[in-house]
């Protein structure tokens, strides 16, 4: 399923830009993490390129046979190229290098999405390169990838980089209410499982996950028996342990009068104010530095996890 656009607007402004002038390169690398938009980007790159349309600025109509093309990946000029398996195969490469050499069918250009270009071996890249290094004029290839360290400096520098940048989760979790209905309670929760990243929140909303956002019972329980009960949670679920600290982080905002954009649980802000009256700022500075020292020693050590866990819930609980 084609998913919205949503953010990147100086990529979309620049992109807009690029087809009015009619400078549209022979290659494009755009990076950034899994799921942030690169390839629903790609897309509407294309039809950019691609829409018949003919309006002042360019835009896309949605409407025209081009763009229904597309967006039924029907148009004969555009190409996704995927890995097979975990890689993408020389076999791949050399089949593009043997179709990128035709004059488009339909529209201006061919165009050709590689995704996830980081995972081909380099006997693939090196045949890729070649392309890079000459591209046909009427030809367009635009790389994704999630992790630009993996190519080649030759591969990168013979490409136009576009980078992508994951959205902060308090705006993705108040996307997710405004235009895809998600219960409050739930989008920031999936906003920071997602890491900002719009695709991976989606998907994992069309999976059915049922992830809730829950205060964090630590932050209010008082009866010190607990701390062995929560250190025992922590353990089985390591990484709420990072989120533990925006909980934390949230407390000290609210306690400091901090603007709405700076709060990440937005959706849980009325719960944490009846909270913040038992904190003082020196408690929640204390219990965010316990947290970090925590993760440090279980991330570098061989401490044993359930002593240190325990003494951490312990610690936030005084
Ligand atoms: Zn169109």
């Amino acid at each position: 399923m084609q998913h919205p656009i949503i953010g990147h607007q100086q990529i979309i402004d620049q992109l807009q830009h690029t087809v009015a002038s009619g400078r549209i390169a022979g290659a494009y690398l755009f990076v950034g993490p899994a799921g942030v938009g690169k390839e629903t980007v790609a897309h509407y790159f294309a039809q950019l390129i691609f829409c018949q349309q003919e309006t002042a600025s360019p835009r896309v109509c949605g409407t025209c046979l081009a763009c229904r093309k597309v967006d039924s990946g029907n148009h004969p000029d555009l190409q996704f190229i995927r890995p097979e398996g975990s890689l993408l195969k020389i076999g791949q490469i050399r089949a593009l290098q043997r179709q990128v050499i035709y004059e488009p069918l339909e529209a201006s250009r061919k165009i050709y999405i590689l995704t996830d270009v980081d995972r081909m071996n380099p006997e693939a890249e090196n045949c890729l390169l070649k392309t890079l290094e000459e591209p046909p004029a009427a030809s367009v290839l635009i790389l994704l990838t999630s992790n630009i360290q993996a190519l080649l400096p030759t591969t990168r520098s013979r490409c136009q980089i576009l980078q992508f940048h994951p959205m902060p989760t308090q705006e993705l979790a108040e996307i997710l209410v405004d235009q895809f209905s998600v219960v409050p309670k739930q989008a920031t929760a999936l906003a920071i499982a997602a890491g900002g990243s719009v695709g991976k929140a989606l998907t994992q909303l069309e999976n059915g996950d049922p992830l809730t956002e829950k205060v964090p019972e630590i932050l209010r329980e008082t009866d010190r028996l607990a701390a062995f009960r929560l250190a025992e949670d922590f353990k089985n679920n390591p990484e709420t342990l990072g989120e533990l600290v925006t909980w934390y982080r949230d407390l000290l905002f609210l306690q400091q009068g901090a603007p709405r954009e700076l709060i990440t649980h937005i959706y849980s802000v009325e719960e944490l104010r009846t909270i913040v009256p038992y904190y003082s700022r020196l408690r929640i500075q204390q219990a965010i530095q316990t947290i970090f020292d925590t993760k440090s020693l279980l991330e570098n050590t061989n401490t044993n996890a359930t002593l240190a866990l325990e003494v951490m819930c312990l610690k936030l609980l005084k």
